[in-house]
């Protein structure tokens, strides 16, 4: 059995009150480890250490130093990439190929922000010949980063990445429920030779989560998740008017017009609701096809949906492995059953699969509903789950503004051949990724981010990195003379 414990001030610790949480298999609901449940009390001590750290030597590190460790994270990361994602795979259901694809990202975006650290360099401003005028970019300082469940250890190293290589000091407090890759990563820095204090591990639920947002000694709060919880964090910032990175959740739209390559739409249309069962921010679970096309896409769709094979993420045919949690298994058959209530069609799935081996586990079949229209429940909400929604448009007008007509703005894809309405298209979407006939491809060089109340910032790419910074503007006088201003 797998036990945890967390990591403050360069110790391995159990917390202050020997909090223990047992950690399921969303597969079978088997315990597959006991993991360190921290109080704010703990909180408090790693937030202790990460200032000290911070006000400390870690401050005289240089761009190289850090580029330097960032580069051999990268290298740990590679040599324990099989175990990092049997982990992945074993708390999240997710499939080990996709568990592997995660891996090389992480490594990956370690690589490019060591790249990217090693190239910063301080601007030198025009200035009278007696003045050395610079801007310099600092760290922000004690550095609070809260992820989800759904890309554990990946959403964490988007943080974590750019947090230390911008010189700063990290508290990481991962979802008590997928708590394993990251509790893996700090064994990984652990074994180097950083200052105690630098990194610190607190695994927890929303009250230690909540100690981040709240805590004056805290700079910057980095956040995943969903919309309450970056309610509650951005109220809580204000504390000290700390910085706050907010990756929040997504409606996003995949447009399917007539003159799409059919193949590839239907295709992708699959890949885009139902990778990691649907539970991505950015996942296209609201499909939107134009009128003349729609019926033979939904049968289309209708074919390959019983095809999907759904199992244990660790069987090699597996290409949809369970939900999360037993609250996420109930949420999704909920929305899907208030959307048939307001008239939607179920097409497919909308239960558990049949068959001994999904009566444990948290198991749903691919669903589609077809016939939603703009204004249903189904259409608006989040559903984070392995659930494709299809709407009609009769026009491009038409699907634009129901495109838009949703608080949320994360990502949209739009299917033609019309490269004219395509950059019409991606120009008028109101989302901070759109794709043209393609979904879901990301990568370090591109930012990552979400227009509305999809979030507040970027990650990735130098915006990325910025984020994590300070400005200075250093003015030096050489030679300064009295100015006479108020008289001799
Ligand atoms: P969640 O908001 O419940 O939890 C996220 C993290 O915040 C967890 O670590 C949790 O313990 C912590 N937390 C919860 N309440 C808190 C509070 N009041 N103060 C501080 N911390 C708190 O989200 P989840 O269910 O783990 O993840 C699913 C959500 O994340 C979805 O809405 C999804 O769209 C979103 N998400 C967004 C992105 C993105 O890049 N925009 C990526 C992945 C997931």
């Amino acid at each position: 059995m797998i036990q945890t414990q967390l990591y403050i001030d360069g110790q391995w610790q159990s917390p202050i009150d020997q909090g223990t949480r047992a950690i399921v298999s969303p597969a079978d609901e088997s315990v597959i480890a006991q993991a360190a449940e921290a109080t704010r009390a703990d909180a408090r001590l790693a937030i202790a250490a990460a200032r000290r750290a911070f006000d400390g030597p870690w401050r005289q590190t240089t761009i190289r130093d850090r580029a330097r460790l960032l580069n051999k994270i990268a290298e740990l990361i590679d040599r324990d990439a099989e175990k990092l994602a049997h982990l992945e795979s074993l708390n999240t259901g997710k499939t080990l190929t996709e568990s592997r694809t995660d891996m090389g990202d992480i490594a990956a975006t370690f690589r490019y922000f060591a790249g990217l650290v090693a190239s910063e360099a301080g601007a030198v401003n025009e200035a009278p010949h007696h003045v050395i005028s610079r801007t310099l970019r600092e760290p922000v300082g004690v550095c609070g980063l809260i992820t989800p469940w759904n890309y554990p250890l990946l959403q964490a190293a988007w943080k974590i990445a750019p947090a230390l290589g911008a010189g700063n000091t990290v508290v990481i407090k991962p979802s008590n429920l997928t708590p394993l890759t990251t509790h893996h990563f700090t064994q990984l820095v652990a074994e180097l030779d950083l200052p105690p204090g630098v990194f610190n591990l607190v695994t927890g639920g929303a009250e230690v989560g909540a100690e981040l947002a709240e805590s004056l000694d805290v700079d910057l709060v980095s956040f995943t998740g969903g919309a309450f919880a970056g309610e509650s964090i951005m109220k809580a910032a204000t504390g000290n008017f700390k910085r706050i990175g907010l990756e929040l959740g997504g409606k996003n739209p995949n447009i399917v017009f007539a003159d799409a390559d059919l193949d590839a739409a239907v295709d992708y249309a699959l890949n885009a609701a139902f990778f990691h069962a649907g539970q991505v921010c950015s996942a296209g679970s609201r499909l939107m096809v134009e009128d003349s096309i729609y019926d033979a896409f939904i049968g289309r769709l209708a074919e390959r949906l019983p095809r999907i094979v759904i199992g244990n993420g660790f069987h090699g045919e597996t290409r949809m492995g369970p939900v999360q949690s037993a609250q996420q298994h109930e949420k999704i058959l909920g929305m899907v059953q208030a959307g048939i209530a307001e008239g939607a069609r179920l097409v497919h799935g909308g239960k558990r699969p049949p068959g001994d081996v999904f009566k444990q586990g948290y198991w749903l079949e691919p669903t589609l509903l077809a016939d939603v229209t703009a204004q249903m429940k189904i259409a608006k909400e989040e559903i984070f789950g392995p659930v494709i929604t299809a709407e009609r448009f009769r026009s491009e007008a038409e699907a634009l503004r129901a495109a838009n007509d949703t608080p949320y703005g994360l990502a949209a894809a739009v299917w033609t051949r019309d490269l004219d309405k395509a950059n019409r298209m991606s120009r008028a979407l109101r989302f901070g990724t759109v794709w043209v006939n393609d979904y879901h491809p990301y990568f370090p060089e591109a930012p990552w981010g979400g227009y509305k109340a999809s979030g507040i910032g970027r990650e990735l790419a130098r915006i990325g990195l910025d984020e994590y910074t300070e400005l200075k503007h250093s003015y030096i006088n050489l030679a300064p003379k009295a100015m006479g201003w108020f008289g001799a």
